[in-house]
């Protein structure tokens, strides 16, 4: 089993994600973790929510299985509610 990460790098969605970790939509606009890495062989192009990504990379460093199943829970999912309900920038211009 090998794990490898050739690239991890926050960068602002211009389209809608889909986080690889808690299944959640990553809001155009906000910052997420690009990552591209080979899992057994396998090429993978994940995006992630940044607290997800923390979350799962300390697990990790705890000795978690680097192998995971999606949905899992997001870490501060509270915030992440409250920041789907505010206005995008684009629905502000909208309501001028
Ligand atoms: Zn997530």
């Amino acid at each position: 089993m090998g794990y490898h990460c050739f690239s991890e790098k926050l960068t602002t969605a211009k389209a809608q994600h889909r986080c690889i970790w808690c299944c959640h939509q990553i809001l155009t606009g906000s910052k997420y973790v690009r990552e591209h890495s080979v899992y057994d062989g396998h090429h993978q192009n994940f995006a992630w929510h940044e607290a997800c990504r923390a979350h799962a990379v300390a697990g990790w460093k705890d000795g978690a299985d680097e192998e995971f199943i999606s949905g899992n829970e997001m870490p501060f999912f509270a915030l992440y509610q409250l920041e789907c309900a505010a206005p995008t920038p684009s629905d502000r211009r909208e309501g001028l």
